[in-house]
């Protein structure tokens, strides 16, 4: 909301000013980009999916998997950019989109799974269907779109080429995130439990943990033998070294934060004294602040 009256207001500047040569359409036509990588023949990835720019965010990143049925889309980004999100799918491939696989519950990871019909099979990690019923995107009319194929530890899609395997490993970011393995491509899709080389965002009023968090990750480490590519749920492609490294960033935050805890420090004194990111190069620490607190809550509830 802050953002948003800021835009205004800088806007609205501009238009004052009127030396710049950026117009208003031209504006409403930079947020149109969702940019497209293709990764294989079949397996494209929808992004712009930084936070941070309200002008380019369209919300997570989107897997686009073309099967010999149709299209799988793994996450639908946010409402608002479902024209665009359509025409960059259409601009892939002319198949219909018949199956949705979302990471989690989160609105930029869920925003147009209304977009594609009612017989598109829409699924998801049980809590995370529980989590997506509470939201008003899903009250009233649009609960048709409730995942109807849910799953709680695996589930396997599909066979051969196409297979796509489904994982839960336990709360982190929230209780009901999914990992999904494309096992023909060596492509991992992990949603917002690796959202980005900065601290989780720990959202628990969705169930998630910052105590379970490295656990949750370093079963997942253990569980996949054969990536390539890992895509995470707000950056660029990485590798699967960067998943392995995000696991230890995540153990060495709790325990920094436990360790201030004992000394008696509060959060606040906490998330000052901690730095992770001579150790974790290419480290931000924007969401420091605030997992250090999710943290501290869910151990102070105990
Ligand atoms: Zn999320």
């Amino acid at each position: 909301m802050i953002r948003a009256m800021k835009r205004t207001f800088v806007l609205g500047t501009l238009l004052v000013v009127g030396a710049l040569s950026i117009t208003a359409a031209q504006q409403a036509q930079t947020k149109q980009v969702i940019d497209v990588q293709k990764v294989s023949d079949n397996y494209y990835v929808l992004t712009s999916s930084t936070p941070g720019n309200d002008a380019t965010f369209s919300g997570g990143n989107v897997g686009v998997f073309i099967t010999g049925n149709g299209v799988v889309l793994v996450d639908t980004k946010l409402a608002g950019w479902g024209q665009t999100f359509l025409d960059r799918v259409k601009s892939i491939t002319t198949k219909p989109v018949t199956m949705i696989i979302n990471t989690h519950t989160h609105a930029d990871h869920t925003g147009n799974d209304d977009k594609f019909g009612t017989s598109v099979e829409i699924v998801a990690q049980e809590n995370t269907k529980a989590n997506m019923a509470k939201m008003d995107a899903f009250k009233g009319d649009k609960a048709v779109f409730l995942p109807k194929k849910t799953f709680k530890d695996t589930m396997t899609i599909g066979g051969g080429k196409e297979q796509i395997n489904l994982y839960y490993f336990g709360a982190g970011h929230t209780n009901g995130d999914a990992m999904i393995y494309f096992p023909a491509l060596r492509v991992l899709q992990t949603g917002d439990l690796f959202a980005r080389k900065d601290a989780p965002r720990i959202d628990r009023a969705n169930g998630g943990s910052g105590v379970a968090y490295p656990q949750t990750l370093s079963k997942a480490v253990a569980t996949f033998k054969n990536v390539d590519t890992v895509v995470p749920g707000h950056s660029p492609l990485m590798k699967w070294s960067d998943l392995q490294e995000y696991q230890r960033y995540t153990a060495d935050l709790l325990n920094e934060v436990q360790t201030a805890r004992r000394a008696g420090k509060n959060a606040d004194a906490a998330a000052a004294s901690i730095n992770l990111t001579d150790k974790y190069k290419g480290y931000t620490s924007e969401g420091l602040k605030l997992a250090v607190q999710a943290i501290y809550d869910e151990l102070n509830a105990r």
